[in-house]
């Protein structure tokens, strides 16, 4: 399965530990992030992630187009619920993305462990049905 990791700055630090927490599912899969978060939970874990761009360069864009390919099986997405960000509209489109799509989407850490577990338990396997790309 495809997994993809956005983080907002304030939530790095939770999506890094998160990472370090479920290492062994993740590495059984695999991973893509935007720049930065990307670079943080490699560092912490080292997990073999496919790096984009950052999110203020696009990074996050990158992401949404994969999820618009098919090429996303499961997204979590830590957001910044209190700060407003400039690339808001970007945020809401990923979430639109998804919908569309299907995938599975985490925006808090609560529902990404619900996620994490019905990955373990191959809950979501119903995604490769049919899937060439995964
Ligand atoms: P980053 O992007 O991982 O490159 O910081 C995420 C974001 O848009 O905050």
């Amino acid at each position: 399965m495809n997994i993809g990791l956005i983080a907002h700055d304030s939530k790095k630090e939770l999506m890094v530990q998160f990472c370090i927490a479920y290492c062994g599912v993740l590495s059984r899969h695999s991973v893509c992030a935007t720049g930065t978060t990307g670079k943080l939970v490699a560092e912490a874990t080292g997990l073999d992630i496919l790096r984009f761009l950052s999110g203020s360069q696009g990074g996050d864009q990158q992401i949404a187009a994969r999820i618009a390919c098919n090429e996303l099986d499961l997204l979590l997405m830590f957001r910044d619920p209190i700060t407003v960000k400039p690339n808001e509209l970007n945020e809401a489109n990923i979430l639109r993305l998804c919908d569309v799509h299907n995938v599975p989407v985490a925006t808090n850490i609560a529902t990404a462990e619900a996620l994490i577990h019905a990955l373990e338990r191959g809950d979501l396997d119903w995604r490769n049905i049919g899937n060439p790309n995964v």
